[in-house]
């Protein structure tokens, strides 16, 4: 019998740790306009399409996390993790949606541009906050951080991190590397600033493997909630 418990116990943690924990990149929730360039369209996702996603994540009966769960893999419920780059000024309707449904997003901020046109204010952050949604940085000026010195790149990490945590007073343990270009030197550097995970923008389903590679399955102003359970389930059974 014991043995028999064993088994059972070690398919499911097995089976828990393959399907892991998808992670939705998004960045604008904006309906995309004509005059847009093709890289603001491509990063736009519509509020009705976002809805819609909203939707299909009730109906199949995820839950919401922050970065904090994600790092308990596995996890006893099935869960999914809804992120948000840039903080672009749409992501305060975003965050508001969410919470009536109960819900809850990381939002990847870039310290320098709160309160700049087309961003996030710093009252809004600050609400956001108190909604429940978690705060992570995005850096301070969205370099690629590959490419800077050793001491600029620890201003990026950390300077964005206090400043964020000076504006919300809750601790910032994410983060989001810019246009997701990172190496093993940012990894560590994000390491010594304090942080615990950190997004790229690589492919996949996060299995629990390293809190600092966590993959997205990303967002097209073209993605159906059908593209979206095909995705999930690519990453589930890669
Ligand atoms: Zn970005």
């Amino acid at each position: 019998m014991l043995v028999l418990r064993g088994v059972i116990l070690g398919a499911f943690v097995v089976c828990t740790f393959a399907s892991g924990v998808p992670v939705l990149m998004y960045h604008e929730i904006r309906t995309p306009n004509i005059s847009d360039t093709a890289l603001r369209r491509d990063l736009s996702c519509s509020p009705d399409q976002f809805n819609q996603h909203l939707d299909w994540i009730e109906k199949q009966e995820y839950i919401t996390i922050t970065s904090g769960q994600l790092l308990r893999i596995p996890l006893s419920k099935k869960s999914i993790m809804l992120t948000f780059d840039d903080g672009r000024k749409s992501h305060y309707e975003a965050a508001s949606l969410l919470h009536q449904r109960g819900m809850v997003g990381v939002f990847y901020i870039n310290s320098a541009s709160i309160g700049t046109p087309e961003h996030l204010t710093r009252s809004q952050i600050i609400e956001m906050s108190r909604m429940g949604m978690e705060i992570g940085s995005h850096t301070v000026t969205h370099p690629d951080l590959r490419r800077l010195s050793r001491a600029r790149l620890l201003v990026e990490l950390a300077t964005s991190k206090k400043q964020l945590q000076r504006l919300i007073y809750q601790p910032v343990n994410s983060l989001a590397y810019p246009s997701g270009a990172y190496d093993q030197g940012v990894i560590s550097a994000a390491i010594r600033s304090g942080y615990t995970s950190a997004r790229t923008t690589d492919r996949g389903v996060f299995k629990g493997r390293d809190p600092f590679r966590v993959p997205v399955i990303r967002i097209h102003p073209t993605t159906t909630t059908r593209d979206l359970a095909r995705m999930v389930m690519k990453g589930y059974n890669k």
